[in-house]
């Protein structure tokens, strides 16, 4: 999950956490299929707070093996993901030619990119593909940022198509996987161009 490092956000996401750690096995089993439930049949953003809650809980519930242990039965709609046999939750990124679709409960690849369906796939590279070099302005060395002339300029306008390439993760692209996803998440933010999820208009 996200929260590995000791840079302060995370150590904030650690200690909102420990909430989940006075959940006993069958409460939090329970717990994540009904909030599955919920989830069930929308696109969410990644900053939700229904969706940071799911996180952290999915996170204990992964280190605990909690869906091996079949304490609780999640929807029907959710299928079993192939790398640690969670409930499918998919997370759309910017990254995703590279990772595919990530799982909310391990963190590692749920759907390889050449795996998502054929239907959204070329749409999603096509984004992807728009996307990487917007996402590449805010990691230009000295010599692009010269060359660009005024590099504050190319920043903010990198950071408003970002803001663009983002609704349109939330308005369309997300929306097209739900026909084989129960839920989907996609990811409201660039930190890298300073794009917060309130930046990101749907
Ligand atoms: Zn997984």
């Amino acid at each position: 999950m996200a929260f590995e490092s000791d840079a302060p956000l995370d150590l904030l996401w650690k200690e909102y956490s420990l909430a989940f750690r006075d959940f006993d096995d069958h409460t939090l089993a329970r717990w994540l299929a009904q909030t599955l439930g919920q989830l069930e049949g929308k696109s969410w953003r990644l900053s939700h707070p229904l969706i940071g809650a799911y996180r952290i809980g999915a996170q204990t519930g992964h280190e605990r093996q909690i869906w091996h242990k079949r304490l609780a039965t999640p929807p029907a709609a959710y299928a079993e993901s192939p790398c640690c046999r969670a409930p499918s939750l998919p997370l759309l990124t910017r990254d995703v030619r590279e990772s595919g679709l990530i799982c909310q409960h391990c963190n590692e690849t749920l759907v390889p990119f050449d795996e998502i369906p054929e239907d959204v796939r070329p749409e999603l590279e096509a984004w992807a593909g728009q996307y990487e070099p917007v996402h590449a302005v805010a990691h230009w060395d000295d010599r692009q940022r010269k060359s660009a002339g005024n590099y504050d300029r190319a920043y903010e306008v990198a950071a408003q198509d970002a803001e663009r390439l983002l609704a349109r993760a939330g308005c369309e692209l997300a929306v097209k996987l739900l026909t084989h996803f129960p839920a989907v998440i996609w990811e409201d933010q660039d930190e890298c161009l300073e794009v917060r999820p309130e930046d990101v208009r749907i």
